[in-house]
């Protein structure tokens, strides 16, 4: 490839929160390796243009090659998850990200890299932590207010997110996937030049993987 195109602005750097992707109408299945902590999962990394349109599916040819990431599969096990039905190992998940994000970066990162630099960067963001600093826990049937979980985050990370929202079974929004940005370097993460739309509600909650809302309510 060619040795300096870069054909996109900047990276947002997608987590979920599994709970969340899990307690909606559609509900999951946990992967492979079993029921996960409550932590946040990388969805992807994902090269994206100032106005907002982003590339995908960059490079055809370019397919995914699970013998060059071997050494990473047990840190992707744990920190890549995939909560989609059925159950499985990751790698669909893996070689979707990759073709359809991954190769629009192929000048900047190999594959390999590509898959080193996002788990690296879920250890820099580290927002568990962050919002727990805040006093943010993961616990059902609790609310949040929109602004203090983006303050957390701010504070953690030193740059302010989007949070995207879903809605659980019983239709209360709740934080689903959290984006931050990254410089094209894949290194550090900048302030976003430009946010994804949608709305969440001005109260949201951060549901736990674990007891489930029904009992609690007794
Ligand atoms: P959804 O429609 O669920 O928001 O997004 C579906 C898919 O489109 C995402 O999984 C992601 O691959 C892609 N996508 C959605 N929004 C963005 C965006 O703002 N930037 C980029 N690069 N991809 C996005
Ligand atoms: P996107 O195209 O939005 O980057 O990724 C979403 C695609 O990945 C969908 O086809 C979805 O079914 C699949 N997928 C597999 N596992 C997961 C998961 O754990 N979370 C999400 N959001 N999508 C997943
Ligand atoms: P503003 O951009 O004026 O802060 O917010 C405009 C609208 O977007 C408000 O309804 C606010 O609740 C919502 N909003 C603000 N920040 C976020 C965010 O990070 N994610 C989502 N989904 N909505 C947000």
């Amino acid at each position: 490839s060619c040795l300096s195109a870069k054909d996109f602005d900047f990276f947002y750097y997608v987590q979920q929160w599994p709970a969340s992707y899990c307690d909606t109408r559609r509900s999951c299945c946990y992967p492979k390796t079993g029921k996960p902590d409550d932590d946040f999962s990388i969805h992807g990394l994902w090269p994206n243009n100032n106005d907002g349109t982003w590339p995908s599916n960059c490079d055809r040819k370019n397919t995914f090659d699970e013998s060059e990431i071997d050494d990473l599969v047990s840190r992707m096990e744990k920190d890549w998850p995939s909560f989609s039905c059925p159950s499985s190992d990751g790698i669909k998940f893996w070689t979707h990200e990759w073709e359809k994000h991954g190769t629009c970066a192929e000048s900047i990162l190999d594959m390999r890299s590509y898959f080193e630099t996002a788990l690296d960067l879920k250890k820099k963001a580290n927002l568990l932590q962050a919002l727990k600093n805040a006093g943010i826990h993961p616990k059902n049937g609790e609310f949040h207010s929109l602004e203090s979980i983006k303050e957390a985050i701010k504070e953690g990370v030193g740059h302010t997110p989007y949070i995207e929202c879903n809605t659980d079974s019983s239709r209360n929004q709740q934080l689903y996937q959290v984006y931050l940005c990254v410089d094209t370097s894949a290194s550090k993460f900048i302030d976003c030049p430009v946010f994804p739309h949608g709305k969440c509600g001005s109260k949201i909650q951060f549901p736990s993987l674990s007891g489930d809302q029904q009992e609690e309510e007794y």
